[in-house]
């Protein structure tokens, strides 16, 4: 029988558990579930509005993001999402944009309506 002892690297926010602390690190950064993350524009904000935008100047195969606007206050945002794939989609963006808050009094979550209009359900 072969017994290997190792040390384990749990996400402080998910609980994911890796071997590698270099992995960890990363993955904690960008987790989903990190406080840091959790931008108050997707807890279904009536006022986010959100763009696909594909972009075919590299050659045969067409790159795409997401473009995200407030229509309460006309900024343009974008999200940890595209944060951590700055180096291809962050140039791509409008040039005033900024990080979606974490925060936000204009804040209005959208009725059940709203939802199903938005998402087809
Ligand atoms: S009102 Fe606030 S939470 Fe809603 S989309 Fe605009 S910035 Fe995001
Ligand atoms: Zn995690």
């Amino acid at each position: 029988m072969k017994t290997e002892l190792r040390k384990v690297y749990e996400c402080e926010h998910c609980s994911k558990k890796m071997f590698s602390a270099g992995a960890m690190g990363y993955h904690e950064k960008w987790c989903k579930k990190n406080p840091h993350n959790q931008h108050k524009c997707f807890k279904l904000c009536r006022f986010l509005e959100m763009k696909t935008v594909v972009d075919w100047s590299d050659g045969e195969d067409g790159h795409y993001h997401y473009e995200f606007r407030c229509k309460s206050t006309g900024q343009y945002m974008y999200s940890y999402h595209l944060e951590k794939r700055k180096l291809y989609a962050f140039r791509k963006l409008p040039i005033d944009a900024k990080r979606m808050p974490l925060e936000c009094n204009m804040f209005q979550e959208m009725s059940y309506d709203e939802q199903c209009q938005r998402f087809g359900l």
